[in-house]
């Protein structure tokens, strides 16, 4: 993947569209038809700015890229996805021009196609399995399933045709959703569209999760989800901000004394992981969560706007090698580092990054250490990061992650200058549920543990998405969300 300006994209796919003759193609043919790359926001331009970076395809792309797809009878694409989209079948709509019946198939299966077609990792899903990819032996060469499906979706937001499902008569119930992101917003439609009453508690003052305060608005506009958030309240789900649930209210206050028949627990995994190392306590060292946090919630990268302090100093070291890692390094240097590190234990091929977000962080002049960690970070005498003290590793024998095991090497020990040091090494779930309802089980990770129905040990109790994967992905929460919802509508209709 090189950098290909956008004119450049929308002039070879005219050329292209030009010369196919798609109703005589054999599917030999067909697979020679090159992959339609994502017209993208010039380097050196995005990486001082916050707009989204990928540009979204041209309409002459999306007609190519869709007819991309063999129509394979046994559709191995479809196992792929977490939550089933009939996936020949809506790029065979969107191939015939036609995306409105497109996006309705989508939503037959996912609630949030608009982000789920920028945000999922598709090569370890649906593209890993498509025919196409394992023709070209090379899964980057899949379908481009993600990029139609976020075609059609921006087409339906635009043009503001978007649907809103039927709601069935009031049952008279009442369902509390703790927590709006993923999991939680999935849920929540799902019950109301039973007819129950849903009232949606979130303990930020805005709505949608890692969605909206972890992935930056370069990669997922906030719009976009304001958009879905939206849409939501139409459908007449009541949404309380600003509520802490184990704090505000206990999960036994809402049952007991607040009237609700069932509650869904989605609160994620929001508790930054650190290493433990010294030096990390001094000024200048931030968790992923508490950077992304300042700059995506709190705006911090308008100062012109909102005057919330975030410090970047002018050498940024982030230590990880995740998306969490590549949206907290390119975050730096969208507002205000020079110089931005990613320091990686492992090399570039056990990232666990999305390769599109590496390339376009490498793009933007992210420099990248591998094969490193940090031993200590050093301070500059009064209480502020002057460097990291780092170790080299070679990779040993595989791990129970089947990546190959980092080890240290003795004696390999030298000095990084860095003013300030981002700690992205992943989150576990906050115990403040778990603490204050102590019939929640948890797990030796303080994952909240469910049945296959995704009930909890307390009665009348669902959970569902990071909260009990760990962290995983905006897709699994959403599939989680929605099977959890269906074992409460079942409960509620039983009664
Ligand atoms: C920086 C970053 C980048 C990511 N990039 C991607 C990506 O590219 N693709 C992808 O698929 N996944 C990505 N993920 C992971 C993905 O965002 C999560 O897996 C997903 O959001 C989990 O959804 P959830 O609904 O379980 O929880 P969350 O999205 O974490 O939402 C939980 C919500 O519950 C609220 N809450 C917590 N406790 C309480 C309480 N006691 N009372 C009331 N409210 C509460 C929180 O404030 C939050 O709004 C990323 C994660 C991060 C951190
Ligand atoms: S596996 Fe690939 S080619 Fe086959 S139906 Fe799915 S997307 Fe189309």
């Amino acid at each position: 993947m090189t950098y290909i300006p956008a004119e450049k994209l929308e002039q070879e796919a005219k050329e292209l569209l030009d010369k196919l003759d798609f109703d005589k193609m054999k599917p030999r043919e067909r697979m020679q038809i090159p992959m339609q790359e994502m017209p993208s926001q010039e380097p050196a331009v995005r990486a001082k700015n916050i707009e989204e970076v990928a540009l979204g395809y041209y309409e002459e792309q999306v007609k190519i890229e869709a007819e991309r797809c063999l129509q394979c009878k046994n559709a191995p694409c479809i196992k792929g996805c977490p939550v089933g989209i009939n996936i020949p079948g809506f790029l065979k709509a969107a191939a015939e021009g036609d995306y409105q019946k497109s996006v309705d198939i989508i939503k037959e299966s996912s609630m949030l196609p608009a982000i789920c077609g920028r945000v999922c990792p598709q090569e370890t899903q649906c593209m890993e399995l498509c025919t196409v990819g394992k023709g070209l032996k090379d899964k980057d060469k899949s379908v481009a399933i993600g990029r139609v499906e976020r075609f059609v979706a921006d087409w339906e937001r635009e043009t503001g045709k978007m649907s809103l499902p039927e709601i069935a008569p009031a049952t008279g119930k009442k369902v509390g959703i703790v927590g709006s992101g993923p999991a939680g917003l999935t849920a929540a439609a799902d019950i109301r569209k039973a007819g129950h009453e849903v009232v949606l508690f979130e303990a930020f003052h805005k709505l949608g999760g890692v969605m909206v305060y972890g992935i930056p608005e370069f990669r997922l506009p906030k719009a976009i989800l304001d958009k879905e958030v939206e849409n939501l309240l139409s459908m007449g789900v009541k949404i309380e901000k600003n509520f802490l649930v184990g704090r505000t209210r206990k999960l036994s206050d809402l049952l007991e004394k607040d009237g609700y028949d069932a509650l869904f627990i989605g609160t994620g995994a929001g508790l930054p992981n650190f290493m433990n190392i010294e030096g990390e306590n001094l000024v200048g060292v931030f968790s992923a969560n508490e950077f992304l946090t300042r700059a995506n919630l709190m705006k911090a990268y308008t100062p012109d706007k909102a005057d919330t302090p975030i410090y970047t100093g002018k050498k940024t070291a982030v230590i990880g090698g995740g998306n969490v890692a590549m949206d907290a390094a390119r975050m730096a240097l969208r507002v205000g580092a020079e110089e931005v590190y990613v320091i990686y234990r492992r090399t570039e091929k056990e990232m666990p990054a999305r390769r599109e977000e590496v390339v376009h962080a490498q793009e933007e002049g992210i420099h990248f250490n591998f094969l490193t960690n940090p031993k200590r970070v050093i301070s500059d005498g009064k209480g502020h990061v002057a460097g990291i003290e780092c170790l080299r590793y070679e990779l040993g024998e595989p791990d129970d992650s089947g990546r190959r095991r980092p080890v240290a090497i003795e004696g390999s020990e030298f000095v990084l200058e860095m003013d300030s040091v981002i700690m992205a090494l992943g989150n576990s779930s906050n115990p403040l549920i778990s603490q204050t309802a102590k019939e929640i089980s948890v797990n030796k990770w303080g994952n909240i543990t469910v049945d296959e129905d995704g009930k909890t040990s307390m009665d009348r109790v669902y959970a569902g998405g990071d909260i009990v994967l760990g962290a995983a992905t905006v897709i699994l929460a959403m599939g989680e969300g929605r099977r959890a919802a269906e074992s409460i509508n079942k409960l509620l209709a039983s009664e």
